[in-house]
């Protein structure tokens, strides 16, 4: 499979870890990269189902020149993929032993996601009614997690990126400083599912996203919250970009670029 490689915002130039050396120090990575490693920004939205993350970050993307990833396609792909293959994901250790055999593939193309799995697209079927019901209990076998892992944070290579999902200020992308967490009320959720016309328990996914030992969905301590309950979706854009503006992305670009190490 052939990717394309992202092309940066104008005003965001090619970095290195050589070129960002010589200017200031980064946030402190886990470890350092290696010379030559391309550094990008990331920008992390968090949040519950239907809090228009999902819309919002789309947007923001578009706006900004930068990929989007909505991270919760990778872990509806493997629910779909196992589902269809009857793998009993009761059984964590079969779905263990089944990810060793499994040849995942993510990239980005036209600025978006895609995706393999063992060589088949398994996008067409993600939004399948029966994957509502069944993707929070495949997301919290952590050899799923720890598989996706990875694939994740390569996609940085690709580009900056705009990332949804419950873990990404916590777990994927912790370094960095460009988090948000995206909420609504609990009714407002569920009746924007029901608009889509899509059968989602929002309310039941939540509850065991939040509640799992492996990288559960939380607010990172140093996220933003942004309720959308009673915003336009272009309000919510707009609040994002006077955060990031203050933040420094577009006055400062290298200072903030990362790249998670292993
Ligand atoms: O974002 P979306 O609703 O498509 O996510 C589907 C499911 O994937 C979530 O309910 C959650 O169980 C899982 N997920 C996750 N971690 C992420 C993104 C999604 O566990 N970063």
């Amino acid at each position: 499979m052939e990717f394309l490689t992202q092309k940066y915002a104008q005003s965001l130039p090619e970095r290195t870890w050589h070129a960002l050396k010589k200017k200031i120090n980064p946030p402190k990575p886990p470890a350092r990269p290696e010379e030559g490693t391309i550094l990008n920004h990331v920008i992390a939205i968090d949040g519950p189902a239907a809090s228009g993350k999902s819309t919002v970050s789309r947007e923001l993307a578009k706006r900004l020149g930068f990929a989007h990833v909505g991270t919760g396609t990778l872990y509806r792909a493997l629910t779909w993929k196992l589902l269809d293959e009857k793998v009993d994901f009761s059984k964590p250790a079969l779905v263990a032993e089944r990810l060793k055999t499994m040849k995942i593939e993510c990239g980005i193309e036209a600025d978006t996601l895609v995706m393999r799995l063992d060589h088949i697209d398994p996008l067409p079927h993600v939004r399948d009614g029966e994957i509502n019901e069944y993707v929070s209990a495949v997301a919290a076998i952590p050899a799923v997690r720890q598989s996706l892992l990875e694939k994740q944070r390569e996609l940085l290579n690709h580009g900056p990126l705009v990332v949804e999902g419950r873990d990404i200020g916590t777990v994927v992308f912790p370094h960095t400083p460009f988090k948000f967490f995206i909420d609504a009320d609990p009714e407002v959720r569920a009746a924007r599912r029901a608009k889509d016309g899509e059968k989602d328990s929002v309310a039941s996914r939540d509850a065991q996203d939040a509640a799992r030992k492996a990288a559960p969905m939380m607010k990172a301590k140093d996220a933003i919250r942004i309720d959308t309950s009673t915003l336009s979706i272009d309000e919510v854009v707009e609040t994002v970009l006077g955060f990031l503006e203050g933040k420094g992305l577009f006055e400062n670009a290298d200072a903030h670029a990362v790249k998670e190490a292993k």
